[in-house]
C-alpha cells in the first residue's frame, strides 16, 4: 500500500488481504454489454490483447466484436465523414467506426461501446532501441474519430453507443494496468484488482499468439530452407494485413506457390537467429542479433525499427525476399527507403516495393507487377537449386574420397596386424554422410538422342522387340553396305 502524506513524503507498506471482486449484479451487467472495435491501424497487433481483457473482466466471447476487414464497398459507404488525416490507414479508420455504428449496432443487438484506444508505445522484441513509439497518426486518429463523429451529429449518442478512446502504452505494464482500469472502471464497475488480474490474462494472451505465429514462421523458414524454396517476407505496418489495404497482393503470391511471411512470424529466437549473423557477432559490428543500432541508430519509431530490422534479417536469410508494402503519404515509412533500399542491394535479395497505396485498386498495374516479380523469384529459385546441387556434388566427393582414404588406412594396418580405435565408427560416419549428399545429387543426366530418335523408355515392350528387332535389320544392313563397299579380295 503506498500512502502520499501531508507534505509529500510517499510511505510503503506490506498488506495481506483477499482479492477484491466486484458484486454478483456488476458481473451479471457485463455479461449483457457489447463493445465494439474497428479492425484498424494497430487493433491489428493488439488485438488479442484487447479481446482477453474484456473477456476476463465477464464480457461474453460472443459480445466482443470487430468491424469487418476493409472494402471498398465499406470505404464507399463509410469514408464520408470529413476529417484531416494524411494517409489512407488513418481515412479508412472512419469506415470501420460507421461499420460499427451502422452494421454491427442494431436496435436488436446494439453495442454499449465502441473502444478504439489511442496507442502511444508498442511492444517491441528488439534490443537496444532508442524508443517504442507508435507513428503520432496511430496515436492520435481514435481522437480525430471522436471529431469527425460528433462534429455536426454526435454520432455516438445518437445511437446510444459511448465511444472510449483513452490512451495506452505498452511499454510501462504498471502504467498500463493503471491506465485500463481508470479508462474502464467508470463504465464496467470492475474493482482494479479483477482489473489487473484481466491486463496479466490480456498479456498472455498477446504473448501466446506472438508464439504461434512464431511457430510457425520457423516452420515456413525451415521448409523452405530444406527445399531450396523462396518465402516472401511482407515488410509493411500491421494494418496492411488488412486484404483492403494490401489489395490482396499477398494472396496472389500465395495463389503462385510463395509462402507469404510477416515481421512479427520471423522467430526473435536468438539462438536460432545467430547463424544469419554470424559474421557480424564475431566482428563486433552487430551487437545482438535483435539490434539494429550499426545500421539505424535513430531507431525510435516500433513499426519503422521492425521493418529495418526484418529487411535485413532477409537480407541474411537466403531463401527469403522482400515485398516491402507502404501507404500513401506514409511519413513514417519516408526515412526507411532509402535504408531499406541499400540493404536489400548490397546483398541482392528479390525486392519488390509497392509503395503509395491508397484506395484504388490499380488491379491491372497490380497484376503485372505480381507477373514481373513472380518471373525473378522463379530465376532465383533456379539459382538456389543449382546452388544446392553444387554443394551436394562436392561434398559427396569429398566424403567419397574421405572413405576411400579411410578404407585404405583400414586395409593398410589390417595388413600389419594393427588397427586404430574408432577408425571403422569414422569410416561409417563419412559413409552416413556420403548418402545424405547423394540423396541430394541430381539424377544421372539422360545422354540425347539425335532428332527424331524415340528412347527404349518411351516405348511398350511390344514395340520394343519391335525397335529391336529393326535396329538390327538396319545394323545388319549397314554391316552389309559397309561390305558391299569394301575392296573385295578374291
Ligand atoms: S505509419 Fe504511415 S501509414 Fe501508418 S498511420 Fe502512420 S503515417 Fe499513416
Amino acid at each position: 500500500e503506498v500512502k502520499v502524506e501531508l507534505l509529500g513524503r510517499r510511505t510503503k507498506r506490506a498488506v495481506r488481504r483477499p482479492f477484491r471482486r466486484s458484486s454478483a449484479a456488476s458481473w451479471k451487467r457485463r455479461g449483457e454489454l457489447r463493445v465494439g472495435m474497428p479492425k484498424a491501424l494497430n487493433m491489428w497487433s493488439t488485438g488479442p490483447f484487447w479481446r482477453t481483457y474484456l473477456e476476463t473482466v465477464g464480457v461474453k466471447m460472443k459480445n466482443v466484436v470487430f468491424s469487418d476487414d476493409t472494402s471498398e464497398e465499406m470505404w464507399i459507404e463509410g469514408g464520408k465523414y470529413g476529417s484531416i488525416d494524411p494517409c489512407y490507414p488513418s481515412k479508412v479508420a472512419q469506415a470501420h467506426i460507421h461499420d460499427l455504428l451502422f452494421h454491427k449496432h442494431s436496435p436488436e443487438k446494439p453495442l454499449d461501446f465502441i473502444f478504439f484506444p489511442c496507442l502511444t508505445h508498442m511492444t517491441t522484441k528488439l534490443v537496444g532501441v532508442m524508443d517504442t513509439t507508435s507513428c503520432p497518426i496511430v496515436a492520435g486518429t481514435p481522437e480525430v474519430m471522436k471529431s469527425a463523429f460528433t462534429k455536426e451529429i454526435d454520432f455516438f449518442a445518437d445511437r446510444g453507443v459511448t465511444y472510449v478512446d483513452f490512451a495506452v502504452t505498452f511499454t510501462e505494464p504498471n502504467l498500463l494496468k493503471r491506465q485500463m482500469f481508470e479508462g474502464w472502471a467508470q463504465h464496467l464497475g470492475m474493482t482494479e484488482d479483477e482489473s489487473d488480474f484481466a491486463v496479466d490474462q490480456a498479456w498472455k494472451a498477446l504473448e501466446r499468439f506472438d508464439t504461434i505465429m512464431e511457430d510457425k514462421g520457423r516452420e515456413v523458414l525451415e521448409a523452405v530452407e530444406r527445399d531450396d524454396a523462396i518465402a516472401l517476407l511482407m515488410i509493411g505496418r500491421p494494418y496492411h494485413s488488412d486484404p483492403g489495404l494490401n489489395h490482396s497482393v499477398m494472396d496472389e503470391f500465395q495463389v503462385l506457390g510463395y509462402p507469404v511471411l510477416s515481421m512479427r512470424s520471423i522467430p526473435k529466437d536468438p539462438a536460432w537467429l545467430e547463424r544469419f549473423y554470424a559474421d557480424g557477432l564475431a566482428s563486433g559490428t552487430i551487437a545482438h542479433v535483435l539490434d539494429l543500432n550499426d545500421i539505424w541508430p535513430e531507431n525510435y519509431s516500433a513499426n519503422s525499427a521492425q521493418k529495418v530490422w526484418s529487411a535485413r534479417f532477409a537480407a541474411r536469410h537466403p531463401n527469403v525476399a522482400v515485398l516491402d508494402l507502404s501507404s500513401f503519404k506514409c511519413g513514417h515509412d519516408a526515412p526507411t527507403y532509402g535504408l531499406v533500399d541499400s540493404i536489400i542491394n548490397a546483398s541482392g535479395t528479390p525486392y519488390s516495393a509497392l509503395h503509395d497505396i491508397d484506395a484504388n485498386k490499380p488491379t491491372g498495374s497490380i497484376k503485372i507487377r505480381v507477373k514481373t516479380y513472380a518471373h525473378s523469384l522463379k530465376l532465383h529459385r533456379e539459382r538456389l537449386e543449382d546452388v544446392s546441387r553444387q554443394k551436394a556434388e562436392l561434398g559427396f566427393r569429398v566424403e567419397a574420397k574421405r572413405v576411400a582414404l579411410l578404407e585404405m588406412k583400414a586395409a593398410q594396418l589390417a595388413q600389419r596386424g594393427a588397427m586404430e580405435p574408432g577408425l571403422a565408427a569414422q569410416i561409417a560416419q563419412a559413409r552416413e554422410r556420403m548418402a545424405a549428399y547423394e540423396a541430394r545429387r541430381p539424377p544421372p543426366e539422360k545422354p540425347k538422342l539425335p532428332e527424331g530418335a524415340i528412347g527404349l523408355d518411351k516405348l511398350s515392350l511390344g514395340k520394343r522387340a519391335t525397335a529391336s528387332a529393326a535396329a538390327h535389320a538396319s545394323a545388319a544392313g549397314g554391316d552389309a553396305a559397309r561390305h558391299a563397299a569394301a575392296p573385295q579380295n578374291t
